[in-house]
C-alpha cells in the first residue's frame, strides 16, 4: 500500500456526532522518526469515551485536535522501524488513531504483544482490553462482591457490562442486567447466564423503578453505572444500605444537549451508599494480573466475551455510531484489512 487513509476530526460535534465532523482523507504512508516505528493497524477499538474526547472540556485526556485522526487504541504490525527493539513484523498494540498507519515516536505507549498466546489479535482489545480490564477491577477493587449480594449493572449486554455480570456471577451473586430490547435481554439470562433481565426501552423512571424492586425485593448491594440517568435514578431509589454504586460510564449524556444528573443524591444518604468514579487508567499496573485472571476464566468457561468486528475504515462513522444505537453486540471493533 502506498497511501495511509486516516478518519479526522474535522468539528467538534454539538450533540449527535455527523458524517461531516470527520472526513476520510488520503496521506501518503510515513516513514519511521528517529528512534520510533511505523504500525500498520489491524483492528481499531471503538470506544464510548472516544465521543468525549471530541470536546474540548477538561477531561483526563487533552480533547482530539481538530484535524487529527479519531484517537483509538489499535492492534497492528510494525510496519517500518528504525529501532532494534521493534522488528518489521512485531505485533504491538497502543493508543494510536483510526488510520491505516500510525507513527510511533520512542516514550509513545504502544508496546508488543504476544499474538501466539491468543486465538484472535482482537483479544487484546477485548478480554485483555480495557474493557474486560474495566470490569474485573471495578467489580473486584470497588464493588468487592460477596455471594448472596444483589447487582444491578447498566449496559448490560455491552462489553463492560457483559462481563460485569459475568463476574458477579462467578463470585455468586444475584445480578440484575438492564439493557435495549428483547434481543439483548435474551443474551443477557441465556448467553452470559443473569439472573434477570430489564429491558429499559420505551419505560419511564416509575416503572423501571418498579421492576428493579421486583427482581431486586431487599434492594441493590451493588449498582455497576455504564450509563446514567435516568436509568441510574431509577437504580437509586432501590438502594440496600450500604450499596455501593460503581460509577463507570454515563453514555446516556455523551451525546445529550441537557443532563439529567441525579436526582435523589439524598437516596444515598439515606441508604449510607458510596458512589465511586472509577477511571481504568488507575490501574495500569496491575493489567497483567487482570488480564491473566480473565483469560483463565475465558478458557475455564466461565466468562464469555463477544466482539463485534465491523470491517473498512470507511466505515469508521457508521461503526461508531453502533454504541450509541445500541447496534453493537459485543466489543465494538474495526477492522482495517
Ligand atoms: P458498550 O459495548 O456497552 O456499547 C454501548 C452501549 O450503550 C450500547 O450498545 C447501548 O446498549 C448503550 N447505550 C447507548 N446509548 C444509550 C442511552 N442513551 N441510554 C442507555 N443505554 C445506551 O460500550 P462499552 O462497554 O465499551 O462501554 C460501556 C460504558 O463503560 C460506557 O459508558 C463507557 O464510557 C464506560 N467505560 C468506562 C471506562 C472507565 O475507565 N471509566 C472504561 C471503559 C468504558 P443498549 O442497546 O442496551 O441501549
Amino acid at each position: 500500500m502506498t497511501e495511509n487513509r486516516r478518519f479526522l476530526l474535522r468539528r467538534r460535534p454539538d450533540g449527535d456526532p455527523v458524517r461531516d465532523d470527520f472526513e476520510l482523507v488520503s496521506a501518503p504512508v510515513p516513514s519511521p522518526p528517529p528512534g520510533g516505528f511505523v504500525m500498520r493497524n489491524h483492528y481499531c477499538s471503538i470506544d464510548p469515551a472516544m465521543r468525549g474526547w471530541m470536546d474540548d472540556e477538561p477531561s483526563y485526556m487533552p480533547p482530539i485536535a481538530l484535524d487529527d485522526p479519531v484517537r483509538a487504541t489499535t492492534v497492528g504490525v510494525v510496519h517500518a522501524s528504525d529501532n532494534d527493539d521493534y522488528a518489521v513484523g512485531q505485533w504491538v498494540m497502543g493508543l494510536n488513531a483510526i488510520e491505516e498507519y500510525s507513527v510511533v515516536t520512542p516514550g509513545h505507549f504502544t508496546a508488543p504483544v504476544d499474538v501466539e498466546a491468543v486465538d484472535s489479535p482482537t483479544r487484546f482489545l477485548t478480554a485483555m482490553g480495557a474493557v474486560s480490564l474495566t470490569a474485573y477491577f471495578g467489580m473486584t477493587d470497588v464493588a468487592k462482591p460477596k455471594a448472596g449480594e444483589t447487582l444491578c449493572v447498566t449496559g448490560a449486554a455491552g462489553a463492560v457490562g457483559s462481563v460485569v455480570g459475568q463476574i458477579g456471577k462467578i463470585h455468586g451473586c444475584r445480578v440484575i442486567g438492564i439493557a435495549g430490547g428483547a434481543e439483548k435481554c435474551r443474551r443477557l439470562t441465556e448467553d452470559y447466564s443473569f439472573d434477570v433481565a430489564i429491558d429499559y426501552r420505551g419505560k419511564d423512571i416509575e416503572e423501571l423503578r418498579a421492576e428493579i424492586a421486583q427482581a431486586a425485593p431487599d434492594g441493590l448491594d451493588m449498582v455497576f453505572e455504564n450509563v446514567g440517568s435516568p436509568i441510574m435514578e431509577a437504580e437509586v431509589f432501590n438502594l440496600a444500605t450500604h450499596a455501593r454504586i460503581v460509577l463507570c460510564g454515563l453514555i446516556s449524556e455523551y451525546n445529550a444537549e441537557e443532563r439529567v444528573g441525579l436526582r435523589n443524591l439524598w437516596q444515598l444518604i439515606v441508604h449510607q451508599a458510596t458512589i465511586h468514579g472509577f477511571l481504568i487508567a488507575d490501574y495500569a499496573p496491575r493489567f497483567p494480573e487482570g488480564g491473566a485472571k480473565i483469560m483463565e476464566w475465558v478458557r475455564e468457561g466461565k466468562l464469555r466475551i463477544d466482539e463485534d468486528v465491523q470491517e473498512g475504515i470507511e466505515n469508521s462513522y457508521d461503526t461508531f455510531m453502533r454504541l450509541f444505537s445500541g447496534a453493537n453486540e459485543g466489543k465494538q471493533i474495526l477492522k482495517l484489512p
